[in-house]
């Protein structure tokens, strides 16, 4: 077999649908975001641009407390963790990061995993694999590291229709009522920003005698009164087993946890390979993620001041005739529906205008749903927002879609 040859196909064929991946070399600049230093190449000068496309959605990548605490933590404890989480890595950070974090969340206790994704696949594989005779019920939208998990778990698994709770109790009756039923769902949907129906589906796992496993990565910090995520904002939390979140979004750092009782917690930890066979997070990031949830807890203002944000770029876009998904949540989708135009549309925008905004393209969605996801910050000012609706203007009438050709849904 000729691997560099067939290698080379498989990434031809992504060149030609326009899919391939092209990171953009960009510089965060502490106290500066959301504007980076771009490099075209290597060697090429710096050019700042605005950048509208991170997850860093309250700017707490860069709030000088995080960063103090980051620093203070490095000349208290050194670089790493020294080992796993049995071996050396459970830093007294680490024990009281995950006693805040459960409270946080009204949750006897929480377990911090080296990112979300590796929550996901773990917590969701080992409970795949451990509890007697499961079955999952996953909602069609969810997350890759979600399904890595339930297909690790090699367990049955039912899909229903993206936040269809109808679709969702037809599965449920359809199974034998002994099984463990584990339903796996997200509160913030990423790609397309809606929010499942918490309560409904809360409701039918009551009925059908469910696990609820809640996926809150984009939701952490941002809402509910004290930024718990959905399950908070709607009186939830105790219907939740499983929450599940990140401290790479929100929180402005990496890794990821679970919340849940001490007894789950302790399962997951006592059985999950993608916890107990790696190196902890270091003492630095826990200790900035300790200062961020601090932050997040009382982080009222900085909500309102975020959505504020979220409120203005959707109503200037929909003024512009652009094309936005409507939805509940931060997240603002303009909508492409081809990805050579995507492409095409957001190389534009960072070169000639510098905002920078990634396309996203199959497999992140759907064929033909192709979109720019923008994620306006409370540090993204008002100027901004005016410049980035101008120049999307005048690269969409250049060369976006027709609009007259587009499904009414995406159109504002
Ligand atoms: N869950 C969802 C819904 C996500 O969108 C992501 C990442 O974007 C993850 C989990 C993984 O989180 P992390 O980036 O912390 O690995």
């Amino acid at each position: 077999m000729d691997f560099e040859r067939y290698m080379s196909e498989r990434l031809g064929e992504l060149r030609r649908e326009g899919r391939y991946r092209v990171f953009a070399d960009l510089e965060r600049l502490a106290g500066r975001f959301p504007v980076a230093e771009w490099r075209e190449s290597p060697e090429a000068p710096a050019k700042d641009v605005i950048v509208w496309c991170s997850n860093d959605y309250l700017g707490l990548a860069q709030d000088p407390r995080v960063l103090e605490a980051m620093r203070a933590a490095i000349d208290r404890s050194g670089a790493g963790a020294g080992g796993t989480r049995n071996i050396s890595g459970t830093t007294h950070d680490l024990v009281m990061l995950e006693h805040e974090l459960a409270s946080w969340h009204g949750k006897e206790a929480a377990l911090v995993f080296t990112s979300g994704f590796v929550a996901n696949e773990a917590a969701l594989g080992t409970l795949g694999k451990q509890l007697p005779d499961p079955i999952f019920f996953s909602d069609a939208a969810n997350h890759a590291s979600m399904i890595a998990g339930i297909r690790n778990s090699r367990r049955e698994c039912r899909v229903f229709r993206h936040n269809d709770v109808e679709h969702l109790r037809e599965l449920l009756s359809q199974c034998d009522p002994g099984r463990t039923k584990i339903i796996a769902f997200e509160s913030v949907y990423s790609m397309d920003g809606d929010i499942a129906p918490v309560e409904s589906i809360c409701d039918l796992a009551r009925e059908f005698g469910a696990i609820t496993y809640l996926d809150e990565v984009h939701a952490v910090g941002m809402y509910g009164e004290h930024g718990a995520g959905v399950a908070e904002r709607e009186g939830l939390v105790h219907r939740i087993d499983v929450i599940e979140g990140t401290l790479a979004k929100a929180f402005g750092l990496i890794g990821g946890y679970i919340a849940g009782s001490a007894l789950l917690v302790d399962f997951v930890r006592s059985f999950a390979p993608g916890f107990i066979f790696t190196t902890a997070l270091p003492p630095a990031l826990v200790a900035g993620a300790r200062t961020s949830l601090k932050i997040l807890r009382e982080g009222h203002d900085l909500r309102q001041a975020h959505q504020q944000q979220v409120r203005r770029l959707r109503q200037m876009l929909h003024q512009a005739g652009l094309p936005i998904l409507h939805n509940d949540s931060h997240i603002v989708p303009v909508m492409v529906g081809d990805a050579a135009i995507c492409k095409a549309i957001s190389d534009r925008l960072l070169r000639v205008h510098g905002h920078y905004v990634q396309p996203i393209n199959y497999p992140t969605v759907a064929k033909g749903t192709e979109r720019l996801r923008l994620t306006p910050s409370p540090v993204h000012d008002n100027a901004m927002l005016g410049d980035l609706v101008s120049a999307l203007s005048a690269v969409w009438s250049e060369l976006g879609p027709n609009l007259a050709g587009m499904p009414r849904l995406w159109v504002a």
